[in-house]
Protein backbone atom coordinates (compact mmCIF):
# COMPACT_ATOMS: atom_id res chain seq x y z
CA UNK A 1 0.00 0.00 0.00
CA UNK A 2 1.49 3.64 -0.99
CA UNK A 3 1.13 6.35 1.57
CA UNK A 4 -0.16 9.62 0.74
CA UNK A 5 3.25 11.38 -0.12
CA UNK A 6 2.49 9.67 -3.49
CA UNK A 7 0.00 11.80 -4.09
CA UNK A 8 2.46 14.80 -4.59
CA UNK A 9 4.81 13.14 -7.49
CA UNK A 10 3.83 11.34 -10.32
CA UNK A 11 5.95 8.15 -11.43
CA UNK A 12 8.33 8.81 -14.49
CA UNK A 13 9.52 5.24 -14.96
CA UNK A 14 8.42 1.98 -12.82
CA UNK A 15 11.70 -0.25 -12.05
CA UNK A 16 11.60 -3.89 -11.52
CA UNK A 17 13.53 -3.80 -9.01
CA UNK A 18 14.24 -1.00 -6.08
CA UNK A 19 12.14 2.81 -6.36
CA UNK A 20 10.53 4.34 -9.67
CA UNK A 21 11.79 7.40 -11.37
CA UNK A 22 9.50 9.86 -9.85
CA UNK A 23 8.63 13.65 -10.65
CA UNK A 24 7.75 16.10 -7.36
CA UNK A 25 4.32 17.92 -8.87
CA UNK A 26 5.30 20.80 -6.97
CA UNK A 27 8.66 21.60 -8.35
CA UNK A 28 9.09 19.20 -11.54
CA UNK A 29 12.15 17.73 -10.08
CA UNK A 30 13.10 14.33 -11.29
CA UNK A 31 14.61 11.42 -8.77
CA UNK A 32 14.59 8.13 -7.91
CA UNK A 33 13.22 7.20 -4.71
CA UNK A 34 10.40 5.43 -2.82
CA UNK A 35 8.43 6.83 0.55
CA UNK A 36 11.49 7.70 2.52
CA UNK A 37 12.82 9.75 -0.45
CA UNK A 38 9.69 11.15 -1.30
CA UNK A 39 8.47 12.79 2.01
CA UNK A 40 11.85 13.72 3.17
CA UNK A 41 11.62 15.63 -0.33
CA UNK A 42 8.62 17.75 0.86
CA UNK A 43 9.55 18.05 4.44
CA UNK A 44 13.32 18.81 4.08
CA UNK A 45 14.35 16.34 6.87
CA UNK A 46 17.96 17.56 8.43
CA UNK A 47 20.82 14.93 6.66
CA UNK A 48 18.64 14.21 4.12
CA UNK A 49 20.41 12.97 0.71
CA UNK A 50 17.64 14.86 -0.94
CA UNK A 51 17.52 18.77 -1.38
CA UNK A 52 14.39 19.90 0.54
CA UNK A 53 11.37 21.02 -2.50
CA UNK A 54 11.36 25.01 -2.75
CA UNK A 55 8.11 25.10 -3.81
CA UNK A 56 5.71 22.55 -1.16
CA UNK A 57 3.16 24.23 -0.11
CA UNK A 58 3.69 24.92 4.06
CA UNK A 59 0.11 22.44 4.80
CA UNK A 60 1.82 19.52 3.01
CA UNK A 61 5.27 19.82 4.47
CA UNK A 62 3.68 19.81 7.80
CA UNK A 63 1.40 16.53 6.82
CA UNK A 64 4.42 14.82 5.75
CA UNK A 65 6.58 16.18 9.24
CA UNK A 66 3.31 14.89 11.18
CA UNK A 67 3.87 11.13 9.19
CA UNK A 68 7.35 10.75 9.39
CA UNK A 69 6.93 11.28 13.13
CA UNK A 70 4.32 9.49 13.63
CA UNK A 71 6.48 6.39 11.75
CA UNK A 72 8.97 7.01 14.27
CA UNK A 73 6.79 6.63 16.99
CA UNK A 74 5.48 3.23 15.78
CA UNK A 75 8.74 2.12 15.14
CA UNK A 76 10.29 2.89 18.52
CA UNK A 77 6.46 1.01 19.95
CA UNK A 78 7.98 -1.42 18.39
CA UNK A 79 11.64 -1.70 19.65
CA UNK A 80 10.65 -1.63 22.91
CA UNK A 81 7.93 -4.65 22.64
CA UNK A 82 11.01 -6.59 21.97
CA UNK A 83 13.27 -5.76 24.56
ZN1 LIG B 1 9.64 19.24 -5.22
Amino acid sequence: MKGPEWKYVVIVEEKEKGNPRVQCCFCDKVYVGGSARIREHLHGEQNALIKQCDKVPEEVADAMRKLVQEKKEVKLKSVNLKL
